[in-house]
């Protein structure tokens, strides 16, 4: 999506550790009508999927999911970071290590929310090591919902999540793919 390749390039900024800052217009402040463009381009992308439930996980998902949601007339669910987790059986957990903040969290979804009636598109906004998405694909398996697909925004291509999800065979679309960045220079792959 060569709009928000722009927009990385004009707003985004490349922190220590290979983290892109993009806080002035998906992660902190959020910038509606240009999420919408990118709902509407999930919409297209996966326009052939029989798509009834977006998923993602809180909390810098949820934003993007809720307005892609609206494009394919589907209930946003998103997987909630637990403190503890109860064992009384009604929800799925997982765990997902953070790649922001380094540590390793349960992830919990009440059951009633996902089940073998489901087809899921996975919506987040980044792809690293693919731990967030790893973590989703996991309760969406353990619930016995079916994953039509994963709608990313900004993929760091330099990292092996996206590589390891499309060896899987599952179909993982990224709005941005970044191909190398450094703190004067973001270049991304060329998409068809
Ligand atoms: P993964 O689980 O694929 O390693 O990392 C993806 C998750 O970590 C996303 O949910 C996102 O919130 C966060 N993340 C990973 N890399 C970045 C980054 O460069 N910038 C920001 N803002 N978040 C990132």
């Amino acid at each position: 999506m060569k709009a928000l390749e722009e927009r990385i390039l004009k707003d985004g900024q490349v922190r220590p550790g290979q983290i892109l800052k993009v806080d002035s217009f998906i992660n902190h402040q959020m910038d509606i009508p240009f999420i919408n463009e990118i709902g509407k381009e999930f919409k297209r992308l996966f326009s052939d999927k029989p798509v009834n439930k977006i998923l993602t996980i809180e909390a810098s998902g949820i934003g993007i999911a809720c307005i892609t949601a609206q494009y394919f007339n589907a209930p946003v669910v998103f997987a909630k970071k637990a403190q503890s987790i109860n064992l009384d059986g009604d929800q799925y957990t997982t765990k997902v290590q953070s790649y922001t903040h380094r540590k390793t969290y349960d992830v919990i979804l009440a059951k009633r929310f996902l089940g073998p009636e489901d087809h899921v598109l996975v919506v987040d906004d980044f792809l690293a090591n693919g731990c967030a998405v790893n973590g989703l694909i996991d309760i969406i398996e353990k619930s016995g919902a079916t994953l039509e697909g994963v709608g990313i925004v900004i993929e760091k291509g330099f990292q092996d999540g996206g590589r390891e999800l499309r060896a899987r065979g599952i179909d993982v679309k990224s709005l941005a793919i970044i191909e190398s960045m450094t703190d004067t220079e973001i270049t991304f792959r060329e998409q068809d």
